[in-house]
């Protein structure tokens, strides 16, 4: 089966746990991608919130360079992605296709930033994490305020340069001013809030998880503007504790169908970012997940779009222009 996942943390963990890319106890490793035929993977760079400026920068490039370094050393099994025919590579090769994130935007607030990004080959973005940065507020900020002046200007930038801004952890109202710019929006790693209201108990963790998510409008509209969602494996972001595997993960995924997003599903594991159930808690795991789909009355077709297709007919038009 074919997977193209928009969010993990694996690039951070292999540096600042020392771990090999090839094979390791982390949720992905080369070797447990062989259980795929065909694999395109975001790796986002994370920046912590108590990174800012010339720190922040140079946090993402030890990390850069580590994982590339690791690439090098696993050139059989893995490339780096460097142009549209990135995606139409051999049709037999099982390579990994590793695409490059950055999740909290810090490394790259100032002007003249999203060039620099550009030339580490980053081709997304996700504009802040939990906290308030450069940019704007994330969902734990405390603060209902929208994108800031430099936030808006870099979606601009993003525009002009084919990088996809990402809204994952965004407020609400910088979620807003994201879809109402020019750049190409994405979730890569969200799920349904209203899936969470309904079924998971009360507590202080879930008003974060649902803040975290998406609402039904967001989803919408997130759908409308030809955007991608990808569903997160995170425990928390999935149900209660026990009910937080393969038919956590389908609720999500139904209502966000329900809503019109047959063709802006997609996967946004966060692997080696968050605590996953057993039942999803590896790449090696995503053909089960498949399989459970199927069980449920998916078609291969569609099942195909929300693993694989959607997300890489995205990424083919966004980045050929
Ligand atoms: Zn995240």
């Amino acid at each position: 089966m074919r997977l193209f996942d928009l969010h993990c943390d694996t690039a951070g963990e292999c540096f600042n746990r020392r771990k090999p890319l090839l094979s390791n106890d982390l949720h992905i490793d080369l070797c447990k991608g062989e259980s795929l035929d065909k694999w395109s993977q975001i790796f986002a760079i994370w920046i912590p919130d108590d990174l800012r400026g010339a720190e922040a920068l140079e946090y993402f490039r030890k990390v850069y360079e580590n994982f590339e370094k690791e690439i090098k050393l696993n050139s059989d099994k893995i490339q780096l992605y460097q142009g549209v025919s990135g995606f139409e590579y051999d049709k037999n090769s099982t390579k990994c296709n590793a695409v490059i994130s950055c999740e909290g935007a810090s490394p790259f607030a100032f002007e003249g930033g999203i060039e620099l990004a550009k030339r580490y080959g980053v081709k997304v973005i996700t504009l802040t994490w939990n906290a308030e940065n450069e940019l704007g507020f994330g969902c734990q900020s405390g603060c209902d305020n929208g994108l800031k002046p430099l936030g808006k200007r870099m979606l601009r930038d993003m525009a002009a340069n084919n990088i996809v801004a990402d809204v994952s952890h965004l407020n609400r109202k910088g979620f807003y001013d994201a879809i109402d710019s020019e750049a190409t929006v994405i979730a890569s790693h969200s799920n349904s809030a209203s899936v969470l209201l309904k079924t998971r108990a009360d507590s202080e963790d879930k008003f974060f998880a649902c803040r975290r998510c998406l609402d039904d409008e967001q989803i919408r509209l997130l759908a409308q503007r030809g955007g991608l969602i990808g569903i997160n494996f995170c425990k928390s972001f999935l149900g209660d504790e026990g009910d937080d595997g393969f038919e956590a993960a389908y609720r999500h995924i139904s209502h966000m169908l329900e809503l019109g997003a047959e063709n802006s599903l997609a996967i946004g594991s966060d692997y080696d970012g968050c605590e996953i159930n057993d039942e999803l808690c590896g790449v090696d795991k995503i053909p089960r997940f498949e399989a459970f789909l199927r069980s449920k009355g998916f078609d291969a077709s569609l099942t195909d779009k929300i693993f694989y297709e959607n997300a890489n007919n995205f990424f083919k038009s966004i980045l050929q222009i």
